[in-house]
């Protein structure tokens, strides 16, 4: 009876888990020692260079949730990203507060950013980050119908701020634990300044570094 009772939760439990990160994701396996981190809001200009130098040294590949209409302005930038490593994801094109639009304008932002990105040539995202964070199930509708998996994050270093990098450094290395999606905004000098200091910590403590679709696939039981 005890047997089968576990049985039945480890396989509901399983299924359940499995259907959820088809859907949303907010952190990985928390039995995995293995970390992602992400940038918010670019790519920028003349800010996106930082952060690649910054993580090139340690073969460290992040993901970035662009925002589809500076993507199409910064494509040369976009296209650097992505042949750098990095997985690119979708933060709507205009960066609006997608929960108070209806499904097919929500559908719409998120297909333009897509648009943006099969045009220089790059694939379609499998993740959206719904600006701010705000969702609701209107978003959760046009994900589904795009078979988008929403990408939340667990660990806020709150970068936009302006705290200094010794702050934001403190602020992962003391809470960070396994699975975690760390979240950054490009654009954010002090962010990039700790990167060294969080990367290098991390890794000392024995945490993989890895792409949110990675961390997915990695808590898939
Ligand atoms: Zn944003």
């Amino acid at each position: 009876m005890l047997l089968s009772l576990t049985l039945f939760l480890v396989i509901e439990w399983g299924t359940l888990s499995d259907e959820r990160s088809k859907y949303g994701i907010a952190s990985g396996n928390p039995f995995v020692r293995e970390v992602v981190l992400t940038f918010d809001d670019g790519p920028r200009q003349d800010n996106m260079q930082p952060i690649i130098a910054a993580l090139k040294p340690y073969n460290v590949y992040a993901t970035f949730f662009l925002v589809g209409k500076f993507a199409e302005r910064y494509g040369n930038i976009t296209l650097m990203l992505a042949r750098a490593g990095h997985e690119l994801a979708n933060h709507s094109y205009t960066h609006p507060r997608l929960y108070k639009l209806w499904v097919e304008k929500i559908m719409r932002e998120a297909e333009r950013c897509d648009e943006v990105l099969e045009a220089l040539g790059l694939r379609k995202t499998r993740f959206l980050r719904p600006p701010g964070g705000h969702f609701n199930m209107k978003i959760f509708n046009a994900m589904r119908r795009m078979n988008l998996c929403m990408g939340l994050w667990s660990l806020n270093t709150a970068d936009y701020t302006g705290r200094p990098a010794e702050e934001i450094s403190r602020l992962v290395l003391s809470s960070v634990k396994n699975g975690d999606i760390i979240l950054m905004h490009s654009g954010m000098p002090e962010s990039v300044k700790a990167l060294p200091v969080i990367i290098e910590n991390l890794r000392e403590r024995g945490f993989n570094f890895v792409r949110l679709e990675e961390l997915r696939d990695n808590g898939r039981i």
